[in-house]
């Protein structure tokens, strides 16, 4: 088996920022010319996540909407009175959708559907420079 490791860096613009990775996740995949075993794609950093997502306009508005009905960014959070950076939502957010997904592959192709992409959301109330961790795990 081999682990090859590899970093991207994002630029993101700010809170509700979707970002599809997908073309640059099956790129390292091709590079790596392994054929079969795990992609792990983690975001480091406790206010963005990585999910997926059909990437159309429709599901880049209903995502964030959904996010500010369950986890709205108007009520008080104690993450803010520790820090004052006042983005307790932001936190609480990504962790509810977590900062990586593991997605398997076969033949040297990722098996998500085919309206299944691969999506950084940054959740930060300000633009951050994301470093996102691939790795890939086969043989
Ligand atoms: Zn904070």
């Amino acid at each position: 088996m081999t682990i090859i490791t590899k970093t991207i860096q994002i630029k993101s613009r700010g809170e509700n920022d979707m970002i599809d990775m997908t073309k640059q996740t099956s790129r390292l995949l091709t590079e790596s010319k392994l054929e079969e075993g795990l992609v792990t794609v983690f975001v480091s950093g406790s206010t963005a996540a990585i999910s997926t997502v059909e990437y159309e306009p429709g599901l880049i508005n209903d995502f964030p909407d959904m996010l500010s009905r369950v986890v709205p960014n108007d009520i008080e959070y104690k993450h803010n009175e520790t820090w004052q950076d006042g983005n307790g939502h932001s936190h609480v957010r990504a962790s509810l959708i977590g900062p990586s997904l593991t997605i398997p592959f076969k033949d040297g192709k990722l098996m998500l559907g085919m309206w299944q992409q691969i999506v950084l959301f940054e959740m930060d109330t300000r633009q951050r420079t994301r470093e996102i961790i691939v790795q890939i795990m086969g043989e």
